[in-house]
């Protein structure tokens, strides 16, 4: 299984901003890079970079998704439409989408089947706060976000054969954003849970269902990350948004994926 190095732009680059991304990245980008990449762009660069993209093995991904399948719900993106753009990927249930727009567990499992009814993969996801970690309670939160956001998926929509449409990301509320990372020790002792969680539901397909870590990810400390047995790649945000950077980090990644 290739590790997959998704890029959140969050809210950054305009349209022309983003098509010269992906042209520097075009250019940089080595010929059989043994990693997938996605890139998130926002909502207004989707068209265009998903159009700059074709012919590529690059991936574009959305930061986002409304639950419903259409309505008056004005300033929102129902999953057909981002499926109508060539989005292979959502990011669902972002931690700055819980914690500012108020997103909870239940609708963050209606997001999940609205993405995976519309043929795409959700990259969810989960992670604790500073508060939850010094409590010791990293296991019960990620384990009552899992619950919450899978148990809204209908349980036919389980039975997802060889490679189940779904990507996990680990990210620590404290790490986003704050170039405090999580030891590569404390993330894979997470991911294991999930893992085991997945195992328990999905059986040996759970060995398929991508595990990223996400939160201050550089080119400087992918390598151990990655090098970690249930860490399957990176989710990056600020890191992402240069194209020398990211390519470097794609490389990195790959290197180490390919090594342990
Ligand atoms: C993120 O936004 O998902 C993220 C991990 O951001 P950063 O890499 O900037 O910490």
């Amino acid at each position: 299984m290739l590790p997959l190095l998704v890029a959140n732009w969050k809210m950054h680059k305009t349209k022309a901003e983003a098509l010269a991304f992906i042209d520097e990245l075009r250019r940089l980008w080595p010929d059989r890079p043994a990693c997938e990449v996605a890139i998130a762009p926002p909502f207004t660069a989707l068209d265009a970079v998903g159009g700059a993209l074709r012919g590529s093995p690059i991936a574009l991904a959305a930061q986002n998704v409304h639950e419903d399948e259409e309505g008056a719900f004005t300033g929102e993106i129902a999953a057909r439409f981002l499926a109508d753009l060539g989005c292979r990927y959502v990011i669902v249930g972002h931690s700055e989408r819980r914690s500012r727009f108020g997103e909870t567990d239940e609708r963050i499992g209606r997001k999940l089947q609205a993405v995976i009814g519309h043929g795409m993969t959700p990259i969810w996801c989960v992670g604790e706060s500073l508060r939850e970690r010094e409590a010791g309670r990293v296991l019960k939160v990620v384990g009552r976000q899992l619950a919450g956001g899978l148990g809204a998926v209908a349980p036919a929509r389980l039975s997802w054969g060889e490679t189940p449409p779904l990507v996990i990301a680990y990210e620590p509320v404290w790490a986003i954003g704050t170039g405090r990372i999580a030891a590569p020790r404390q993330v894979q002792e997470v991911h294991a849970v999930v893992r085991q969680w997945l195992r328990d539901r999905l059986g040996d397909a759970a060995e398929r269902v991508r595990l990223l870590y996400g939160g201050s990810v550089t080119p400087e400390n992918v390598a151990a990350m990655t090098a970690q047995p249930d860490v399957n790649g990176a989710l990056v945000g600020g890191a992402s948004l240069d194209a020398k950077q990211f390519v470097l980090l794609a490389q990195r990644m790959a290197r180490s994926a390919a090594s342990s």
